[in-house]
């Protein structure tokens, strides 16, 4: 069984609209509330509040707050889980010696949805191929909401549902639970590739072959200095400050969905293609360059920039290694996640496995020691693909590293039931 996540874009009506925000600002108000709850039992006894003594408070809260029985007990639970999480998360980070901050009260504005765990209060309606119809709560209240959205499981029921509100609109993403055979690509090739991902190309492979990056932000950069200048003139907080807020949201958000698309494409056509891809394990801290610049040099706007480099570096690898990670099983190629610190791919000699020193400025690879020389990022992906070898052949784990990750928080902290067994796919690979 595999766990695939579907997004569908929701299209309420006025009053739907209004019902939503409603909602929202009702959860937001409840997971306020629980968290004063924690705060002043602590202060006052020193006692801790758990989440089962808030979940067991619900109904008596209903008692005297009414209107929150239209938005499903399990919708209620999961927000005070959602507390619970952030409660937990704060103290495993204090107890592992870091500093974090303890968790907020949160603005209705800035709070962004509530979810259903189970297939309760809520149902959706697929219709053709890419309309569908939500409905929310039940009986003559249920709201029929329009939708649009796609996935390729058209016959699953989702499993759970979480409603998000971005930039003014809204969405609904859901789980759905399909066995392995569903989630089956048909692969077309088997070739063996190895790959560097990078920023002026977005990937290099071993036979020097490239695949452009598009740099869809820097594309629109001109016209988001331009938003941001004219609203640096505005009063923060009036009409228009806030209009060209929504604008700069919306310009970000297309830039968002060009990129996944994008990554989404190349990832499905790289393993539909290959039985073997070597890359590299993540490393996003080499990635996120050079954002302060040099003490002769200093840059100016030194966040702006590593708000960009994050952007178009980090997200983009990071989105790029979740789906190959996941594609890859889908359509039985193995990918190969090289362990940079042990192989060191960008100075490794891929004729003779020798290390030749260089810097980031350094495009070319010229060996020292045989002087075999190559584009540095062909270097590298070559040099992956022969790690991979290594282990096939030896058959030892050789510098992969295996990606099957601990589960994540939010699994762990969900307690059992007997129809969630399986992990989510995103952590997932060979
Ligand atoms: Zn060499």
């Amino acid at each position: 069984m595999q766990r695939r996540k579907a997004t569908f874009k929701l299209y309420p009506n006025a009053s739907q609209q209004k019902t939503l925000e409603e909602w929202t600002r009702l959860h937001c108000e409840l997971y306020n509330a629980g968290l004063q709850d924690r705060i002043e039992a602590y202060r006052k006894a020193g006692i801790s509040i758990s989440y089962y003594d808030q979940q067991n408070a619900l109904p008596e809260i209903k008692g005297f707050r009414p209107e929150l029985a239209a938005l499903g007990s399990q919708a209620l639970q999961q927000t005070l889980r959602r507390l619970d999480l952030a409660m937990q998360a704060f103290f495993r980070r204090v107890k592992s010696g870091e500093s974090p901050g303890f968790p907020r009260f949160k603005s209705a504005a800035r709070f962004s949805g509530f979810s259903y765990p189970a297939q309760a209060g809520w149902k959706l309606f697929q219709q053709g191929s890419r309309g569908a119809t939500l409905r929310l709560g039940s009986g003559k209240n249920a709201m029929m909401i329009r939708a649009r959205g796609q996935h390729r499981f058209a016959e699953f029921q989702p499993n759970d549902l979480t409603i998000t509100r971005r930039n003014g609109q809204w969405f609904a993403s859901v789980t759905l639970r399909v066995s392995d055979e569903v989630c089956a690509r048909e692969r077309s090739g088997d070739q063996q590739r190895g790959v560097d991902f990078g920023v002026t190309d977005w990937a290099t492979f071993e036979d020097g072959t490239t695949i452009e990056n598009p740099r869809f932000m820097r594309r629109e950069l001109p016209k988001l200095a331009e938003l941001q200048r004219q609203r640096a003139r505005k009063k923060k907080g009036s009409c228009r400050y806030k209009r060209l807020t929504k604008r700069l949201g919306q310009i970000h958000e297309r830039i968002a969905n060009l990129r996944r698309d994008f990554i989404h494409k190349q990832t499905a056509k790289l393993v539909e293609t290959c039985a073997v891809i070597a890359t590299e394990e993540l490393k996003p801290k080499n990635m996120s360059g050079s954002a302060k610049g040099t003490a002769e040099n200093p840059s100016k706007r030194v966040r702006q920039k590593a708000g960009l480099n994050r952007e178009i570096l980090s997200a983009g690898f990071g989105m790029a290694h979740q789906m190959l990670a996941y594609k890859a099983v889908e359509a039985g190629t193995r990918l190969h996640l090289a362990n940079t610190r042990q192989l060191k791919p960008s100075q490794r000699c891929c004729a003779c496995w020798e290390l030749t020193p260089k810097t980031l400025a350094e495009r070319t690879h010229v060996c020292q020691h045989c002087g075999h020389t190559m584009p540095r990022d062909q270097n590298s992906a070559a040099v992956v693909l022969i790690d991979a070898y290594v282990i096939s052949e030896r058959n030892t784990p050789g510098t992969g590293v295996a990606v099957r990750s601990k589960p994540l928080a939010r699994q762990r902290a969900k307690p059992r039931s007997k129809t969630r067994e399986t992990p989510t796919t995103t952590a997932l690979a060979v």
